[in-house]
């Protein structure tokens, strides 16, 4: 099976469980949107409830903010979002489809290598390189495209039109009039909300520098090529921390983080095959950025950025003081000098998250000639932790199954099942990620003494009978000791 079908795969399952539905799906949907199902929503609540407390909870120096969608349409002129988030597209006239035009070059070079074409591949990375010195930069690539008549990548076509800038940024009226010159945008990042407030998370939370400011929200892009799922969508949930410092320090901070963040995905439970960090080449920083790194994850679509690590230094601030017309820097009151921060960024895609989580638990095995499907995922992140099942519908069963969900729901989250065989019910559990399922049948409600119930374990299938007062320990004990196969 290749890793390809594999994601099909995971897409299949996600919907038939309710993990993940395509948006507006019974009007044929919408592209690169998508909806989380009655598992899902709780899959990515779980994510986004660990990651939260880890930045906030285990630091006392990194604080929360809640900032809206909307805002000031002068803050996305600052950011450079306004005259920089644009990526240069092509369209293939024949099959409609819009590409990067700088990709389509790169993959075009890729290939001239593969075939031991050298030379002729320098040339054009040459040129590819030195874009925007000729003409503009988009006529510099249209030219590059035609002049070595490279094709469309899918129709084979060599039928295209302009090179044009294509911004990411979702525009849309405010307000009641729509004269209105300015529109507002969706925010494409929810860092500049923690920006715009960082002197007021200052001047009230009594921090001092070094702190974090940590964030979750919606973001949205129009991206142009949007195939892959919840790995890049139109609108995307992100979770970000600013970790303000003091200039100096930012680059030690900096491996920090990029260490501490790949340190939390193994501690997730992501297999550590599976991560790795890729620094990105100084020529291909963006504007604000001094250092970057991706985290990145071994996806069926191949190794691809699940988070990003910045160094922004203190380019933000300093357009938003520019911008602004406010103080933007900090007195630091021990060593009475005054400086404007440095940023460390940490930005990680909650839906990129969760289709890692997905993707790293996704099992099949052969169980006595037939498949089990199963997501071996931390029990911490799984959207149910105790399936409930009477053995079959007889009252003294189904009231101590009733009894025993009333005493873990506080703590965990339950399902209670009573129809079907229960091979049946265990399969659908492994399916949903289920790590312990709870079966009550009569040899534990008749014997003498204590109630006992069967505990059967998702990863290994192993079963052990327990007394119900242990229950919630065992659990608990379960949930502490898992460790990734
Ligand atoms: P890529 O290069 O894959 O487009 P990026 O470098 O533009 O990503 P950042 O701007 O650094 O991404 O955003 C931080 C994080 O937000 C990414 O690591 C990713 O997890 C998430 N993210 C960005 N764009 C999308 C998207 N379109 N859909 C889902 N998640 C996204």
């Amino acid at each position: 099976m290749s890793n390809l079908d594999n994601l099909d795969k995971i897409v299949s399952l996600a919907k038939a469980r309710g993990f993940i539905f395509q948006s507006s799906e019974i009007y044929g949907g919408l592209s690169a949107v998508y909806d989380y199902g009655p598992l899902g929503v709780e899959l990515k609540r779980n994510i986004r409830d660990a990651w939260w407390k880890e930045m906030t909870r285990r630091h006392d120096n990194i604080v929360g903010i809640d900032a809206a969608i909307f805002m000031h349409p002068k803050v996305w002129e600052a950011s450079g979002h306004v005259g920089g988030f644009n990526d240069p597209m092509i369209d293939d006239k024949q099959s409609k489809k819009r590409y990067r035009a700088d990709m389509i070059i790169e993959q075009h070079i890729e290939k001239l290598r593969k075939d031991e074409k050298h030379e002729e591949a320098n040339a054009i990375q040459e040129k590819l390189d030195s874009c925007g010195s000729r003409k503009s930069l988009t006529e510099d690539l249209y030219e590059i495209i035609i002049e070595n008549e490279i094709r469309a990548p899918e129709s084979g076509a060599f039928d295209w039109t302009e090179v044009r800038q294509f911004n990411l940024m979702f525009k849309t009226q405010f307000g009641s009039t729509s004269t209105e010159e300015d529109g507002v945008y969706l925010r494409p990042e929810t860092a500049q909300g923690i920006f715009v407030n960082y002197k007021n998370v200052l001047d009230t939370a009594r921090v001092t520098v070094p702190f974090g400011i940590a964030q979750t929200g919606k973001a949205f892009r129009n991206e142009v090529v949007a195939r892959q799922f919840v790995f890049r969508m139109r609108e995307f949930e992100q979770m970000e921390m600013q970790y303000f410092v003091k200039p100096g320090t930012d680059e030690a901070e900096y491996e920090k983080w990029l260490e501490k963040r790949l340190e939390w995905h193994k501690m997730m439970g992501i297999r550590e095959e599976n991560l790795r960090t890729a620094p990105h080449p100084e020529d291909k920083l963006a504007h604000y950025a001094r250092a970057a790194a991706d985290i990145q994850y071994k996806y069926p679509i191949g190794w691809q950025e699940v988070e990003g690590i910045h160094n922004r230094t203190d380019f933000d601030l300093n357009q938003h003081a520019e911008f602004s017309g406010k103080k933007m820097d900090y007195y630091d009151q021990k060593n009475q000098e005054r400086f404007t921060p440095y940023v460390i960024e940490t930005s990680v895609g909650l839906d990129r998250l969760t289709l890692m989580v997905l993707c790293d638990a996704y099992r099949e095995e052969e169980v006595d000639g037939d498949t089990r499907t199963v997501l071996k995922m931390n029990p911490k992140l799984a959207p149910t932790q105790v399936g409930i099942f009477p053995l079959i519908k007889k009252d003294k069963l189904q009231d101590l199954a009733h009894k025993i969900e009333e005493d873990l729901r506080e703590e965990f989250s339950i399902l209670y099942d009573e129809s079907g065989s229960i091979g049946k019910r265990y399969r659908r559990q492994d399916e949903a990620g289920t790590p312990f399922c709870i079966t009550v049948d009569f040899d534990g409600v008749e014997s003498e003494g204590e109630d006992t119930v069967t505990i059967r374990y998702r990863d290994d299938m192993s079963q052990e009978r327990i007394p119900v007062s242990n229950i919630a320990n065992v659990i608990r004990d379960g949930m502490k000791s898992w460790k990734p196969e």
